[in-house]
């Protein structure tokens, strides 16, 4: 992260590690994963192909002993901050089906204060500053929930709009048109709309993990501040993303719909891997922003001022080594 340096310093990259299922407990086998305490280093001694140990630098480390909280304050608490002065802000989670993505954006629990995951605790950060805020402050928090499903927009809080449009123009920038957007008040009220969104998704069943989503969701907070004394207004929006699984098609035993979904999966991905790597490399001039949905719907909260974390999540079992493995290049390369 360079201070002086705004395009490169706002695109973070960090990757956590989930804990072994009891399922994955019981096999003897170990994938013997290294954790050094600089807290920025994986190191993965292969299992299945014998070879030196591989050595993988991120912005951050979660161990699987990493607590929920200390997730938020160290990948998303930044963003919220820099949401709540009218910058942009996104944080992706992605990795394979079962690595801990949904566990990372949602958590299992939206209400238990030591599980709940970075969406929940965002927005009880959003709320808490605008309850302390200036009384000359006047605040809008508005909702929208969609998901990319084979490069179409679908709207999760109206199911009926799924085939959205994305337009753009100067004074919004870039959006989806006619995307629903709900007002919210307080933290009840966002929970029950991403019970709502939720309820609306895609899922598919792999042979990796039955409710398996094989589509982008992605959740939209826009904050507007008015100020009172000198009427200028602020907005900031945060996007946060919990990616399709990142497996390959073989794996999951992808035929038919399910191959042409893993194909879209794919695509979208290697393009979010490309607009991410332009943005970080310091030297590209075309960021390819327009060749796939995702990372169209996200162009003006990548790059220029706007924050970003991605989190790439993974599985420590050594049946799953050479996704892990193909999940941390990822990550890496997008640094
Ligand atoms: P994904 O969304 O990537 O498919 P999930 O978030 O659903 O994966 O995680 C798969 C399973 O592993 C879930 O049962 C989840 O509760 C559990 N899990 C994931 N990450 C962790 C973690 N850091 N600590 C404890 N359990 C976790
Ligand atoms: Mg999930």
């Amino acid at each position: 992260d360079q201070e002086d340096d705004p395009g490169a310093g706002n695109v973070r990259v960090l990757c956590r590690f989930r804990p072994l299922n009891e399922k994955e407990k019981q096999m003897s086998d170990n994938m013997n994963i290294e954790f050094p305490s600089d807290n920025k280093t994986v190191v993965v001694n292969q299992h299945m192909e014998s070879g030196e140990p591989l050595k993988f630098n991120f912005d951050y480390v979660f161990s699987p002993r990493a607590a929920q909280v200390t997730v938020y304050e160290i990948a998303a608490r930044p963003i919220v901050e820099a949401v709540m002065q009218g910058f942009n802000g996104t944080v992706f989670a992605y990795g394979q089906t079962s690595s801990g993505k949904t566990f990372t954006m949602t958590g299992p629990d939206l209400e238990d204060p030591t599980m709940m995951g970075i969406i929940p605790r965002m927005v009880s950060t959003v709320f808490y500053q605008i309850e302390n805020a200036d009384e000359h402050i006047e605040f809008q928090v508005k909702v929208s929930y969609c998901e990319i499903y084979l490069e179409k927009i679908k709207d999760l809080l109206d199911p009926t709009k799924n085939n959205l449009k994305v337009h753009e123009d100067r004074a919004r920038g870039v959006y989806i048109a006619d995307l629903t957007e709900k007002s919210v008040y307080n933290q009840d009220d966002v929970y029950e709309l991403m019970k709502i969104g939720t309820a609306n998704r895609e899922v598919g069943a792999t042979n990796m993990n039955a409710g398996s989503s094989r589509s982008h969701a992605i959740f939209i907070l826009t904050v507007t501040q008015t100020n009172s004394q000198d009427f200028s207004t602020k907005v900031g929006k945060l996007y946060l993303v919990d990616l399709a699984g990142s497996e390959k098609v073989g794996k999951t035993g992808a035929a038919g719909k399910r191959l042409e979904e893993a194909k879209n999966i794919n695509k979208s991905l290697t393009m979010l891997g490309l607009v991410i790597t332009s943005l970080t490399d310091g030297k590209s001039t075309h960021i390819p922003y327009r060749d796939s949905k995702l990372t169209r719907v996200l162009q003006d909260s990548l790059g220029g001022n706007s924050k970003t974390a991605l989190i790439v999540t993974c599985s420590p079992s050594p049946y799953n080594e050479a996704e892990t493995i193909s999940t941390l290049r990822f990550g890496i390369r997008a640094k």
